[in-house]
């Protein structure tokens, strides 16, 4: 008995899916309103279905049955089951479940090098003598602020 994973949806059409639509049309990771939390500052990696919100909420994952506990508050065979993806095979009941993907560490840096680069941005625009207004200046703080959440769920990832 197990997860199949190719019988999961995109993880693009699954949040959407869900009444969750992502906001830009290209590019890997996107963005969508958190499931938990409300704020749409969820990042959603369209390949792997890895999401993080952004607010610091804690909502985070690496897969689609990840997603679906989150959204449902389902565990990991009832998620697998809703999505259509659990094989259920008697003669093979030995075979170990596998879990939902955690958040990986290499997802969470490339959401750090985003938000690093927004940094350097409004970094270069002051250096240059672009004022910066009010709301970038709200942003330049939400970054600071994001790096430190990701931080944090790398740290509680290697304990
Ligand atoms: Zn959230």
């Amino acid at each position: 008995m197990s997860l199949i994973r190719n019988h999961l949806q995109s993880p693009i059409e699954y949040v959407a899916s869900q009444g969750y639509p992502v906001r830009e049309r290209g590019g890997k990771w996107r963005t969508c309103v958190c499931f938990n939390c409300g704020h749409s500052r969820m990042r959603v990696n369209g390949e792997t279905g890895a999401f993080v919100c952004m607010s610091g909420c804690g909502a985070r994952g690496g897969d689609v049955v990840a997603m679906q506990m989150a959204i449902h508050g389902q565990d990991f065979v009832t998620a697998c089951k809703a999505l259509g993806a659990w094989q259920d095979d008697p003669k093979d009941d030995k075979t170990p479940r596998r879990r939902p993907l955690p958040f990986p560490a290499r997802d969470a840096l490339e959401v750090l090098v985003e938000e690093a680069q927004f940094a350097a941005v409004i970094a270069g625009n002051v250096a240059h003598g672009v004022e910066i207004s009010g709301d970038e200046r709200l942003r330049a703080m939400q970054c600071a602020g994001r790096i430190r959440t990701v931080a944090r769920y790398v740290q509680e990832g290697r304990t």
